[in-house]
């Protein structure tokens, strides 16, 4: 499909100004109650040692397990679909700590092109909410490539790695860190004040611009700030509508898709209070981080994504994309709590 037609026709990319919302809005005390308020839910929410091994174990057996038959994973159905999450695409840095939330632009290459190779087709997350208003279906094993927060990197990393692939992106920006030269709150990677500043930098807003002319290329909201709105619906909401009139200001952009910061639905990062906040906004979408496939028959709202992570090839994408691994993993926890 011819990508720029699709955007074109689809999304009005004119009156580009260059006024700005960003940190300077909020003030400083604000920015590092975010930081706190994200640190504390890292710290009560991270597993104990052991039990994350053996999560990470059991996932590992999953997707290692189902990939000599991952090329018959390809399931045929024509109303769900798989949606990736990236975060940061950038090289490793010799002598500091892997970044987190990373995977290589080498990687992320090997990935996307092996999907391709096993069947799989990219389509851009615009498209998918369209068929779903429509009540019509995708071609079958379809997948979408989403970015959250708005690292610089996709721009000079991961957007050279779809422009030779020729795969349609969506970036959730979280609005308020465009331009600035500060990590985001919720980067948890240590080695920040160290590295090249485009392993973890916001996208500038010249950058950002760039990417909403791209023809592969969609920009979606984050919310503005990235907090933990978690049982405050009305500030989540006033901050959804900074994010939205920066985006209509900057990029010419109304009713953009939406990715909820965090995401997890089980700590409460996606509810029903959140969504019901969201749709008053009129955004088109409002992805959970659950690892289930999306369906085509369920609102956008609640679609979840499955993560990318570096250990991923192209072969354990296809397992998560296919349906099997959120399957597997049902029905081990169920077993589990007989
Ligand atoms: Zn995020």
């Amino acid at each position: 499909m011819n990508w720029s037609s699709f955007k074109q026709a689809n999304l009005s990319l004119t009156g580009l100004n260059s006024s700005k919302i960003g940190l300077e809005r909020l003030a400083l005390s604000r920015y590092e109650e975010i930081c706190d308020r994200i640190n504390d839910f890292v710290d009560s929410h991270h597993d104990s040692g052991w039990k994350r091994r053996i999560k990470k174990g059991l996932d590992k057996c999953i997707l290692r397990g189902c990939k000599p038959i991952s090329r018959m994973l390809t399931s045929g159905d024509t109303s769900s679909f798989g949606i990736l999450m990236y975060h940061r695409v950038t090289p490793r840095l010799p002598d500091l700590a892997e970044p987190t939330w990373n995977v290589t632009p080498e990687q992320f290459e090997e990935q996307l092109k092996g999907l391709l190779e096993l069947g799989f087709t990219p389509v851009p997350l615009s498209l998918a909410v369209q068929k779903h208003q429509l009540g019509l279906d995708l071609p079958s094993n379809s997948f979408v490539v989403t970015f959250d927060d708005g690292y610089a990197n996709n721009y000079l990393h991961a957007l050279p790695v779809l422009e030779k692939l020729d795969i349609p992106a969506t970036i959730f920006l979280a609005t308020a860190y465009i331009d600035e030269q500060v990590p985001f709150p919720s980067d948890d990677w240590s080695c920040t004040g160290e590295a090249d500043p485009v392993a973890w930098r916001p996208l500038t807003l010249e950058e950002a611009h760039q990417l909403n002319q791209h023809s592969l290329i969609e920009l979606g909201t984050h919310t503005h700030t990235h907090d933990d709105f978690r049982g405050r619906p009305q500030e989540f909401q006033r901050d959804l509508e900074i994010s939205l009139e920066f985006m209509k200001r900057e990029f010419d952009i109304v009713h953009p898709t939406f990715a909820f910061p965090f995401g997890v639905r089980r700590f409460g990062f996606s509810s029903d209070e959140l969504i019901r906040a969201a749709k008053q906004t009129h955004v088109r979408s409002s992805l959970s981080t659950e690892n289930q496939l999306a369906h085509l028959r369920q609102s956008p709202y609640y679609w979840g994504r499955f993560t990318a992570n570096q250990a991923d090839d192209a072969q354990t994408l296809a397992v998560k994309l296919s349906g099997w691994y959120s399957r597997i993993k049902d029905g081990m926890r169920r077993l589990a709590h007989r």
